[in-house]
């Protein structure tokens, strides 16, 4: 049965039930980052927390099926929804005199969490664009980078493997960048389990983020094919439900290796071609697969293709990505804009727009628009209140027709923020 965006959403947000699986010495407990609990007779190992203001819920059911004291946190990777949610969980190792847990992590965790406190503010002010839409939700109390529990445990390099047994059960923990070059993965035999961090988190993979640092295409796809290579019959996803079967969990990997060879290959064959990011990226757009498109795996969500893209070609090319020296040291914007309200005046324009809108070539209009709400000399032109007016609807009807969260995220917020520069124009 086809799925809503709705329902898809609140699956990636964690809004469903716990549940325990694997002969119930396991527990799946979802979050705005899913935690996965392993019991064994002396004790718990953890695989992530959730998001700080997501941490008693977590606690709270990790604690309905199991009071065992936690010998090992895992941490897929260093970012707020996965390493941050521990208050509660630490509280009770206080209060109960439990020894505290080995915690385990890459090294470039720790160097993450450095980036975080020096980068504080930044990722603050990305994050409520990234995020604008939960607003109120998961950003009442702001997570503060300061405030980290610190890896024990460190996998170095690029090849490092570790491995502990805790009673006769086995966990191997691997290293393979993809969403973030921190990020790491655990493999349960015993359990037939896979966590797998933001790897795998039910949607298009999250490579290629408009506001955040390199992701690595080519090293997810290895990272999938080495997890294939288990033959797992639990895949837990950094976000979303649990993928259960061994068929199932095969296909999930499987496609999103194979998007990830595609993308980043074919990028790559166009670099070796000569050409340039526009280029490029239109050329991928025509030629994304049907089979990517259509498959559960890879919903876009969250993430999507058309950013994917984008990772590809900045992992291997400098920011002159036009080709033309006319980009290489451009004039103000608002400058260029001028100029082109002296070859035709503002109403034109606008009149223009309109009816790029109306024949809903929207990203048209958008570009038109900007020579009147950035070239117009006067703030409160008519002209210029109408034009913002219709930016605002025009951002309004593509955030209707966007699939992924982040995109519909940062063109809605931007609708949002012309409506109240509106609000203050017109009071005036
Ligand atoms: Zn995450």
């Amino acid at each position: 049965m086809a799925r809503n965006t709705n329902e898809d959403m609140r699956d990636w947000v964690g809004m469903f039930q716990s549940t325990s699986f694997a002969d119930r010495c396991c527990y799946f407990i979802p979050g705005f980052g899913n935690t996965c609990v392993f019991e064994t007779e002396q004790g718990l190992v953890l695989f992530d927390f959730p998001l700080r203001q997501m941490a008693r819920r977590t606690f709270d059911s990790v604690r309905t099926f199991t009071d065992k004291p936690i010998k090992y946190i895992i941490y897929s990777h260093g970012h707020f929804d996965h390493a941050f949610g521990y208050d509660p969980f630490l509280e009770e190792i206080n209060e109960k005199g439990w020894e505290m847990p080995e915690i385990i992590a890459h090294e470039n965790c720790i160097k993450r969490f450095e980036k975080y406190e020096m980068l504080e503010e930044y990722h603050d002010w990305i994050n409520k664009m990234q995020f604008a839409s939960l607003r109120g939700r998961t950003q009442d109390a702001a997570v503060s980078a300061q405030q980290t529990l610190r890896p024990t445990i460190i996998l170095k390099g690029n090849e490092d493997f570790h491995k502990f047994k805790l009673d006769d059960i086995l966990f191997e923990i691997y290293h393979n960048k993809g969403e973030t070059d921190d990020s790491i993965w655990l493999w349960v035999p015993k359990r037939k389990t896979i966590c797998a961090g933001d790897l795998m988190v039910s949607s298009f993979p999250n490579v290629g983020n408009p506001y955040k640092v390199q992701r690595y295409p080519k090293d997810w796809a290895l990272a999938m094919e080495k997890m294939i290579e288990k033959e797992a019959d639990y895949l837990i996803p950094g976000h979303g439900r649990m993928i259960q079967g061994k068929k199932e969990v095969k296909e999930a990997l499987s496609i999103t290796a194979e998007a990830m060879h595609f993308i980043h290959d074919e990028v790559v064959k166009r670099l070796n071609e000569g050409k340039w990011f526009e280029q490029i990226f239109h050329e991928m757009l025509d030629i994304f697969p049907v089979k990517f498109k259509e498959s559960p795996h890879l919903r876009e969500m969250y993430g999507c293709y058309r950013f994917a893209i984008h990772a590809t070609y900045r992992l291997y090319h400098g920011w002159y990505n036009s080709g033309n020296p006319t980009d290489l040291f451009p004039a103000k914007s608002n400058k260029i804009a001028r100029e082109f309200l002296k070859i035709s005046p503002e109403g034109k324009y606008l009149e223009h727009a309109m009816n790029l809108y109306n024949e809903g070539k929207l990203q048209l209009a958008l570009h038109i628009l900007d020579v009147i709400i950035k070239g117009s000399e006067n703030e409160r032109s008519e002209v210029r209140l109408k034009a913002l007016n219709l930016k605002f609807k025009t951002l309004k009807e593509k955030t209707k027709k966007e699939s992924s969260f982040i995109a519909a995220n940062i063109i809605n917020n931007a609708a949002v923020q012309i409506k109240e520069k509106l609000k203050d124009l017109e009071k005036s």
